[in-house]
């Protein structure tokens, strides 16, 4: 059989690649000797070889000093959350006051809609996508009931699984925005993968008088942000995904500069408190003047010593080549799945946009009319991917571990396991 990228073509377009080289940074899991084809970073990246020694380090630190290391020690504890800031803000497209490393993503979510969701009678609304990822749901779900004038309205529409389009939002946001107080949705749909217009679908929400906010679980570490520059209220993401840092690792989040003031309403902790006075205790919240201000509790450094050392990884990569390699990788992706099911008769439906601005580093696709057999095979191979049922399964390339020989690799697999 003929191959849609043969091993040495794969072989030259990995010596091409200006990423290349960060592969030797993670710990690849083997399977038989083999590395295995690692197809899930968007719902565990892997471990980046640096958090070993980033962990040791803060466990010294712990040893040496005791509580006398939030002082003391190669990275005081005291601000280590700061260390996390750069690197988010730089990811996030936003200023460095504008984010901060903390929480969890659905705690976070709730915290921003403490502050950004505010019902009234004439504008009860909170609008997010229908079928959003369950945590949300549930997340939103209980917001809108939680408030005497909530009511959550969710924008349905003919994507797999009813998720919406671009043009399906709008139309919602045209014929409702008047009665939304609050839209909040993913960036890039966690099923489909679709990657949303953020800057069109916040300016045209605010345009309504809605406030705008993004989860970016998906969106983070995969597809071009400006946060800032579109103008989004507010954003939350995780970074365990394409960010790399640690099985439930700490989360993050972003308010625009706009909101930093004393005004904005804030579900308050200590940590949030101005800096100058924290230690003083005093009895009133007087909030930092930064993102930082949302944060309740003091850092939990072990977790943020793995993002750190997964940051740094990050920082090394440009970024226009991440983005470049994410979309030439996806092309491949999409290119080999039609040329093995033109071989071998398999229906595979594609089920994430092909328009490169419409998706990021995920591709997700149905296997119609396939049981799990074949996939288990591929598990059994070394092919690491996300099966649900009917016969759908999600792939996304890592650009910063990702190589082409995977996909060479995955080529005669998928072909093997679709014909034994
Ligand atoms: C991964 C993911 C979550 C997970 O939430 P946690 O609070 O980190 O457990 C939530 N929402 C979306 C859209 C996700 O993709």
């Amino acid at each position: 059989m003929n191959r849609f990228i043969s091993t040495s073509e794969a072989a030259r377009l990995d010596a091409a690649d200006s990423l290349a080289s960060l592969r030797a940074e993670f710990h690849l899991p083997t399977l038989d000797g083999e590395e295995v084809i690692y197809l899930t970073g968007n719902s565990l990246g892997l471990q980046p070889r640096g958090v070993e020694s980033a962990l040791k380090t803060e466990l010294e630190s712990w040893r040496t000093y005791g509580v006398e290391a939030h002082f003391h020690g190669p990275n005081p504890w005291m601000p280590y959350h700061e260390r996390l800031t750069d690197s988010l803000a730089r990811l996030a497209g936003a200023k460095p006051s504008e984010v901060v490393a903390m929480g969890s993503l659905t705690g976070n979510i709730h915290t921003l809609l403490a502050s950004f969701y505010h019902p009234t009678t004439e504008r009860p609304l909170l609008m997010c996508e229908a079928k959003a990822f369950p945590s949300d749901q549930y997340a939103l779900a209980s917001q809108a009931q939680w408030h005497a004038h909530g009511e959550l309205f969710e924008i349905r529409g003919t994507d797999p699984e009813g998720a919406p389009t671009p043009d399906e939002v709008l139309k919602a946001i045209a014929e409702h925005g008047r009665r939304g107080a609050t839209l909040l949705l993913g960036g890039v749909h966690y099923f489909t993968g679709r990657a949303y217009p953020i800057a069109e679908i916040t300016a045209a929400a605010q345009a309504q008088g809605m406030l705008v906010g993004w989860d970016l679980a998906h969106a983070m570490g995969n597809v071009p942000l400006k946060l800032h520059d579109w103008g989004v209220d507010f954003a939350a993401w995780c970074s365990y995904k394409y960010l790399n840092s640690s099985p439930g690792g700490v989360a993050g989040l972003y308010v625009h500069e706009r909101h930093h003031g004393p005004e904005t309403f804030r579900l308050a902790g200590w940590w949030g408190h101005d800096k100058a006075s924290r230690f003083k205790m005093p009895p009133e919240f007087v909030p930092e003047r930064s993102a930082e201000s949302w944060q309740w509790s003091n850092a939990p450094v072990l977790g943020m010593a793995a993002q750190r050392a997964a940051l740094d990884v990050f920082d090394r990569a440009d970024l226009d080549a991440y983005r470049a390699k994410s979309l030439a990788m996806t092309d491949v992706l999409l290119g080999l799945l039609d040329h093995v099911a033109a071989q071998t008769g398999q229906e595979i439906k594609v089920l994430t946009p092909r328009e490169p601005e419409h998706r990021g580093s995920q591709v997700s696709v149905q296997f119609v009319g396939r049981d799990r057999r074949f996939f288990d095979y591929l598990v059994s191979r070394g092919v690491y991917a996300d099966w649900r049922e009917p016969g759908t399964v999600r792939m996304a390339v890592a650009p910063l571990y990702s190589s082409y020989r995977d996909l060479a690799r995955l080529e005669v697999l998928l072909a093997e396991s679709l014909t034994q």
